[in-house]
C-alpha cells in the first residue's frame, strides 16, 4: 500500500512527516489529510481481529469469562477419545451453587450475575493449563481433569469446595452466601463415551445435594464428604 500526494494545497502527511511522491504506509500508520487524520489498518488485518472476536464469542462465556459448554463438550469428547485409547485415567467434576435463587431473590439478578462472575475467578485461579474450567448451565459449572484418577478427583473436588466456602464474597457492600455441591466422575472401561461420564458426575452431584449440599459426593457411592471450612 502507497499514499502519494498529487499537489495538494494542506499537504498529506505520513506518521508526521510531510509526502509529496508515493511513499509506502505500514499497517496502523497515522496519515493526515488537511485537517483529517486517518489510521491505516490492512484488510486482512482488520478480518483477522474480526474471526477472532467471533471465535472468541464462540467458545467462551459473556459473564464469567471462562470457557462454555461447546467448548467443554468439544473437550470432553477429545479427552475421552485420548485417555481411551492411550487407557489412561480421566475424571469429570460437575458442581451447582447451593440456594443461588435465595441470592437472586434476596440481593437481585445483579447480585446473583456477581456471585456467578467472582465464584469462577476464584476457581479459575487453581486451573492448570492442561485441565479445563467452564460454565455448564446456569449456576452449574463443569471441571476436566486429564490423567486424574478417582481419588485425585475426589481430593480436588474438596479443595474446591472448601475454597468457595471460605472465600468472602461481596457485591455493593453484601456478603455472597457462596457455597457448592460438587460431583465427581471418572471414565471407567462400561462408559460409551463423553455423555455417561456426564450422566455419572451429575448423579453424584445429585448426591451430594442431598447430603445436604456445600458436600462432595463422586462416582463411589459411598463417599459424600462435606467440605464445611
Ligand atoms: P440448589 O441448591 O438445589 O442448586 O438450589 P438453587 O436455588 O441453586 O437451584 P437451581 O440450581 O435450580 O437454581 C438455578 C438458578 O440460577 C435459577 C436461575 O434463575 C438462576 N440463574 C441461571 N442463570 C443465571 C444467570 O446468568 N444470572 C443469574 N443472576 N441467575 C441465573
Ligand atoms: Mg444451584
Amino acid at each position: 500500500w502507497y499514499v502519494e500526494d498529487l499537489g495538494s494545497t494542506n499537504g498529506t502527511y505520513v506518521s508526521g512527516r510531510r509526502i509529496s511522491r508515493r511513499v509506502p504506509v505500514n499497517n496502523g500508520e497515522l496519515i493526515q489529510v488537511g485537517s483529517a487524520i486517518l489510521k491505516f489498518m490492512a484488510v486482512s488485518d482488520v478480518e483477522a481481529a474480526w474471526y477472532e472476536e467471533i471465535h472468541r464469542v464462540a467458545i467462551y462465556d459473556g459473564l464469567t469469562q471462562i470457557h462454555n459448554r461447546r467448548y467443554f463438550e468439544e473437550f470432553l469428547d477429545r479427552e475421552v477419545a485420548r485417555a481411551q485409547r492411550h487407557q489412561r485415567p480421566l475424571a469429570l467434576l460437575i458442581f451447582d451453587i447451593d440456594h443461588f435463587k435465595q441470592i437472586n431473590d434476596r440481593l437481585g439478578h445483579l447480585a446473583g450475575d456477581a456471585a456467578l462472575r467472582l465464584m469462577a475467578g476464584v476457581v479459575n485461579r487453581r486451573i492448570r493449563r492442561e485441565e479445563l474450567f467452564a460454565r455448564y448451565a446456569g449456576d452449574e459449572f463443569v471441571v476436566v481433569l486429564p490423567e486424574a484418577d478417582l481419588a485425585q478427583a475426589e481430593e480436588f473436588g474438596g479443595q474446591l469446595c472448601r475454597l468457595v466456602a471460605e472465600t468472602e464474597l461481596t457485591f455493593q457492600g453484601h456478603r455472597l452466601p457462596v457455597t457448592v455441591s460438587v460431583g465427581v466422575a471418572t471414565l471407567d472401561e462400561n462408559m460409551h463415551g463423553a455423555q455417561t461420564l456426564i450422566q455419572a458426575a451429575d448423579s453424584a452431584l445429585y448426591r451430594a445435594k442431598h447430603a445436604g449440599r456445600n458436600t462432595v459426593s463422586s462416582s463411589n457411592p459411598t463417599a459424600s464428604v462435606g467440605c464445611w471450612p
